[in-house]
């Protein structure tokens, strides 16, 4: 069964040599099933007061800051760092789950010399290993920096594809999910073959069907006269400054943009609002994963475009929240 490591060590040497009183844990939906166990253990070995963040978390975007606010130190599990805060330590989570099985079947099917590496911060200590794998079987490996939203060469969020921006022929993406390959395919156009450790299998991505339901909801919100705009208030997808371009243009075209400030953006959260249609500038995969579950079409700031006529669908790419270096 796969176990992460979450330096625990680290964690209580920290608290000790800061002499933390009271200490926050926050962590992931995946991962909440520890917290209980992890709060234990480091108040029995620290003597700290531990609170438990009991809200969703979905990134390392989502810092509760009314928790960090109230402790001495906040630790947020699960995920790289993203942002600057004075007093939470970002506790990442890396998988022992061994790659080199679906990597294998991956090579199979490659089909091109030059590869570009990718993965999430899971298993970003995997890419050397599958790299040398490559090397030995006449592939050569591409890994890409990023930006300043990414802590790894290679590491993609479902957000951010700045380290698949290199030259290569094709990709290999190592990790579960196919969200993020789906991701770097429509990013870069070219083709992506994703390794999945946890079903043990490799798969092409195929984005044609999932470009085909977006044009569906595109078409559909070309009668709409009232856009709802998105924004977040968490710190990491605040995008005001774009969510009050998006209204001008809306504007422009004769239509009406109201801008919407939520924590949590769910469906449910939408329902009440009387608007033909929403442009999502908080969380890009808010606005794919839970597509169905909308009652109006909710759009990606690019997609908006494609209906004010100021993109072409084919240009449109994948909403992306980069910070250049
Ligand atoms: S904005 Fe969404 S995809 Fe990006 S880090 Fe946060 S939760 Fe992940």
């Amino acid at each position: 069964m796969e176990q992460f490591d979450f330096n625990l060590e680290r964690v209580i040497k920290i608290i000790k040599d800061k002499d933390c009183r009271k200490a926050g844990l926050q962590f992931p939906e995946g991962l909440k099933r520890q917290a209980i166990n992890v709060a234990a253990l480091l108040e029995e070995k620290t003597g700290t007061k531990v609170i438990i963040s009991g809200n969703p978390c979905f990134g390392a975007c989502d810092v509760d800051l009314t928790l960090a606010g109230r402790v001495d130190i906040l630790f947020h599990f699960g995920h790289a760092k993203i942002g600057e805060y004075d007093n939470v330590v970002f506790i990442e989570a890396r998988s022992d789950i061994d790659v080199t099985p679906a990597v294998k079947k991956a090579l199979e099917m490659l089909k091109n010399d030059r590869i570009g590496l990718i993965t999430t911060v899971q298993h970003v200590h995997k890419l050397e290993e599958v790299s040398l794998f490559l090397r030995e079987n006449g592939k050569e490996s591409v890994i890409g920096k990023g930006d300043l939203r990414t802590c790894y060469p290679g590491q993609v969020l479902g957000c951010n594809f700045s380290a698949a921006r290199i030259d290569c022929d094709e990709y290999l993406y190592i990790g579960g999910g196919i969200f993020h390959p789906l991701g770097v395919a429509i990013a870069t156009r070219k083709r992506v073959i994703a390794a999945d450790p946890y079903m043990n299998r490799a798969v092409e991505v195929a984005p044609e069907k999932f470009l085909r339901k977006r044009s569906g909801y595109i078409a559909k919100a070309m009668d709409a006269e009232v856009f709802g705009i998105i924004v977040s208030s968490k710190s990491g997808q605040h995008r005001m400054e774009l969510a009050l371009r998006l209204r001008e243009m809306a504007n422009k075209h004769s239509k009406k943009g109201y801008i919407v400030l939520m924590d949590l953006v769910t469906p449910e959260q939408l329902l009440a609002f009387k608007a033909d249609a929403y442009v999502n500038t908080a969380c890009p995969r808010i606005t794919i994963d839970d597509a169905e579950r909308f009652h109006v079409p909710v759009l990606t700031p690019q997609e908006f475009e494609v209906v004010m006529g100021e993109k072409e669908w084919g240009n449109a790419g994948m909403d992306e929240i980069l910070e250049e270096k």
